[in-house]
């Protein structure tokens, strides 16, 4: 069994529910606090729920991030159907184990995780002395996060 992270990010619908549907079809065993974040980058939407999952998993990184996408879709076509817009639901695999993976599709740990205080945070309520593979552990970065914002 391998420990991993998931982010978990709704700006559209009943955002909490959303994220808590999301955490049990993953069979989460950990979810952290719910923080709502302001949007990045595309402003003129709604705001973000954001959190953390703790996932312990038997499978590989690439099926968990298919079971990822397969979970966004589900929540996502029983809402609104297939229209683009605001995220009902957005899961990405932030830590697999000790594990560092770039591949087309797949790069683990997360790249947003570092420079991300909405990803950090909910990340150090569940595992603060998580080590970032090629990081530091989640309580440094968080700390560093802060000191220059
Ligand atoms: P965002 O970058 O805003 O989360 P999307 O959720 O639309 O954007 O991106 C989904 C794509 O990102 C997936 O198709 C997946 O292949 C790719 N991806 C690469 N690494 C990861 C990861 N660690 N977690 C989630 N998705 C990832
Ligand atoms: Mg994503």
């Amino acid at each position: 069994m391998t420990v991993a992270y998931v982010g978990l990010g709704s700006n559209l619908g009943d955002r909490e529910a959303l994220i808590g549907r999301a955490a049990a079809l993953l069979g989460a065993t950990r979810v952290s606090s719910i923080v709502e974040t302001e949007p990045w980058g595309y402003v003129e939407q709604p705001k973000f729920l954001n959190a953390a999952a703790e996932v312990e998993t038997a499978l590989s990184a690439r099926a968990l991030l298919d079971r990822l996408l397969d979970v966004e879709r589900s929540l996502g076509r029983e809402r609104i159907g297939p229209r683009w817009g605001p995220r009902l639901i957005d899961l990405d695999l932030l830590v697999y184990g000790d594990e560092t993976i770039d591949e087309p599709g797949l790069t683990v740990p997360h790249p947003e995780i570092v420079t991300r205080r909405f990803v950090l945070e909910p990340l150090a309520e569940l595992a603060p002395s998580l080590e970032i593979p090629g990081f530091g552990t989640v309580s440094a970065l968080l700390a560093g996060l802060q000191s220059s914002s």
